[in-house]
């Protein structure tokens, strides 16, 4: 019997790993097969405070991962297939195994769509990304290109706007998703453009990205574009399919919580992306890791001794 589970591995699981075991539970993480979450796909972290020259993504989450071990966390490079929340203790499976808990931190986060185009994989990090907080800082001067026509993209280009000489968003359609104050904010910018009816269908470039290929669905022309940067904000898709049917998902499937770390089933806690579709930082995700790890800790000392009920005279 496990004191407590934790499904995932970003900031938000081994900061929970971490505080759980300091405080002696003992807990296990099942990390996935890649560990580490969506820090593992950028460069440079330039806003994770405390290390003002930066670190690279993969290399914090080392340090994070080295931090729980240190402290007794056991880390299995597996990931979660399958839940039974209908009662506790719980259980979680792989595919190996199944593993019993009294209590489950979820920090299974969310993952960024892509739009699984040539060049993109191959020049990610290198002026394709998914993260303009991230990363734009690294386009200083340079012609950036947004595609999306959600708040996501919107936002994406207001924030490249600090950077980039031009930012040209791409849209599918020729209206745009966003809300009408982030569209407005968007459409009047001067150094921001729009390109309507048209699709990304190529990344060009071999170090780093030289232009893209586009594709105008209107006019049904190819042509080809010349841009320094690709920052794709198409959407991200929470990782809770296992979930479906043993947490309350909100409509687009993030974990329902009233509170930042509590679910619809108690003694199950959730934490990061896979709750937070505001924030979406690293240090957002770490500080409800905290959260969680703390309220895990607080359930499990109530289960071992609980508050006998009153009995009024
Ligand atoms: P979203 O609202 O789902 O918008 C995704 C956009 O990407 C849409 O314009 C969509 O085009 C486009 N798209 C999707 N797949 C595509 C593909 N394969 N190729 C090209 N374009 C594609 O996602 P989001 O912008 O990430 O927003 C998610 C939620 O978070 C929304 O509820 C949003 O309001 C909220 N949010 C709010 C803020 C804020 O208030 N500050 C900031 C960010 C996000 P179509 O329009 O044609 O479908």
């Amino acid at each position: 019997m496990e004191n407590v589970v934790i499904i995932g591995s970003g900031p938000a699981g081994l900061t929970a790993a971490i505080y759980a075991a300091r405080a002696n539970l003992n807990p296990l993480v099942l990390a996935g097969g890649m560990y580490g979450g969506q820090l593992m796909l950028t460069t440079e972290v330039e806003n994770y405070p405390g290390f003002p020259l930066g670190i690279l993504g993969p290399d914090l989450m080392i340090a994070f991962r080295e931090q729980a071990e240190r402290f007794g966390a056991r880390i299995e490079n597996v990931d979660a297939t399958s839940v039974d929340f209908s009662q506790g203790p719980f259980t979680v499976r792989t595919a190996e195994n199944e593993y019993v808990a009294k209590s489950v931190i979820v920090a299974s986060g969310a993952s960024a769509r892509w739009l699984n185009i040539p060049g993109e994989e191959p020049l990610r990090g290198r002026g394709v990304s998914t993260c303009a907080t991230c990363d734009g800082a690294f386009f200083k001067n340079k012609h950036i290109v947004v595609v999306g026509g959600g708040d996501s993209a919107m936002e994406e280009a207001l924030f490249l706007t600090r950077f980039g000489k031009r930012v040209t968003v791409v849209h599918r359609r020729d209206t745009l998703r966003a809300s009408k104050i982030m569209a407005d904010r968007a459409l009047a910018h001067e150094t921001i453009d729009f390109i309507w009816n048209t699709i990304v269908e190529g990344v060009l470039g071999t170090t780093h990205v030289t232009g893209l290929k586009l594709y105008d669905l209107k006019e049904e022309k190819r042509r080809t574009f010349d841009a320094d940067a690709l920052f794709i904000a198409i959407g991200a898709d929470p990782n809770t399919q296992m979930f479906k049917g043993q947490l309350e998902l909100d409509r687009m499937g993030y974990i329902v919580s009233p509170d930042g770390t509590s679910t619809s089933v108690e003694g199950v806690f959730v934490a990061g992306d896979v709750y937070d579709i505001r924030y979406k930082q690293a240090v957002t995700a770490a500080g409800l890791g905290c959260r969680a790890a703390m309220d895990a800790e607080r359930y499990l000392e109530a289960l071992e001794f609980p508050v006998p009920d009153v009995v009024m005279p």
